[in-house]
């Protein structure tokens, strides 16, 4: 139900203009990467999950209130029943211009069967999560991960015309030694790169992050002995910044949350399957939309929930990862509030 209210958009207290929405559809995967999850990762009974039509209406809510981009992602967004018809419904944000982009991050095992689908959507540019180059540490890394998958999977995106941005993250003693490898392939195949540091987020069973972290500082450091990395102002409306690879003529991102956060221009909220709207990753604050939702089918009702959720925003996280902070900074992973 729309109401005829002019709508204001969303400003959090600290004058940040929220227009980014991610959306956890699902927190299940069939990969289990070793910095995201436990290998016996207990996963949210299906009851507890809005269906696709609640994820419409309340993402949809949010392109109201000025969201301009919104990423689908999860746990695996490709691995939800269906997930393509919510695709379908989102992209008449776009038809209608109230949405600039819709996108999604995956981890490329479904592409093969969906790239398509996804274009006809109006999916312009996908994010696709790779560490290595390496079949033997894809295995590794992903523990269940067939790598031929998703290299097929990356074909068949450039072949349905989607833009491919790999997002790999640092791994001390596993990929760094790869990385200049994998620039190298990014740019002969047309792909842009960004690098991201683990962070602190839920439980891993036997692994310690402190051991997978690796700052970027240094990575970066390390590449530009072999590459002409020159800053540039390229914004995707994300937290990463981005240099050009001068040799490759490609972009390479940094996200880098621990070494040097960009809290102060943050523009996003995450929603989880839930209807958990999830103010900031690194910390709790929090408000449960599922029960405004379900409570009334007024749109007014579910935008005040909204808008008084991002009164709530917090400044910035404060991950740490050294010997003494081995603990989580928040006890969600990255699968449940979506990366
Ligand atoms: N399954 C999809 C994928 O892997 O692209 C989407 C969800 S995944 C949680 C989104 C991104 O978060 C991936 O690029 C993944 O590598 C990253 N990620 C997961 N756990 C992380 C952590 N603890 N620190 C940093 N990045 C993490
Ligand atoms: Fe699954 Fe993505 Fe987490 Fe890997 S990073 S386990 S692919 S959700």
């Amino acid at each position: 139900m729309q109401t005829a209210v002019p709508i204001l958009p969303l400003i959090d207290p600290f004058a940040r203009a929220i227009t980014y929405l991610r959306v956890s559809v699902t927190d299940r995967c069939d990969l289990r990467c070793v910095y995201c999850m436990a290998e016996d990762m207990i996963f949210l009974p299906k009851k507890d999950i809005l269906s696709l039509e609640e994820l419409d209406r309340l993402a949809s809510a949010f392109v109201a209130m000025g969201v301009r981009k919104l990423r689908l992602t999860g746990g695996e967004p490709l691995v939800r029943r269906n997930v393509m018809s919510l695709f379908r419904n989102l992209s008449r944000h776009l038809n209608s211009g109230a949405l600039e982009e819709l996108t999604l991050t995956t981890n490329g095992t479904q592409l093969v069967r969906f790239a398509d689908d996804l274009a006809a959507c109006g999916v312009k540019r996908i994010n696709v999560s790779i560490d290595t180059l390496d079949r033997h540490k894809f295995k590794a890394i992903t523990r269940w991960g067939d790598f031929d998958k998703v290299m097929e999977g990356l074909q068949a995106a450039k072949t349905a015309g989607l833009a491919v941005k790999i997002n790999a993250v640092a791994l001390k003693g596993v990929n760094d030694d790869e990385l200049d490898r994998m620039l190298a392939w990014c740019g002969q195949e047309g792909f842009d790169l960004t690098l991201i540091e683990v962070m602190p987020l839920g439980e891993l069973g036997s692994e310690q992050r402190v051991d997978q972290y690796l700052p970027l500082s240094e990575v970066r450091r390390r590449l530009s002995e072999t590459w002409t990395l020159t800053n540039i102002d390229y914004k995707t409306g994300g937290p990463a910044r981005y240099v050009q690879v001068e040799e490759t003529g490609r972009k390479l991102g940094f996200i880098t949350p621990l070494t040097h956060n960009f809290c102060e221009s943050c523009n996003r909220v995450r929603l989880t399957c839930t209807g958990t709207l999830y103010m900031c990753l690194g910390q709790e604050d929090a408000a449960d939309l599922r029960q405004v939702l379900r409570f009334s089918d007024d749109d007014a009702v579910l935008q005040a929930a909204i808008r008084d959720a991002i009164a709530h925003k917090p400044k910035g996280h404060d991950f740490v990862i050294d010997r003494r902070n081995q603990a989580p900074a928040v006890s969600r992973h990255m699968s449940v509030t979506g990366g």
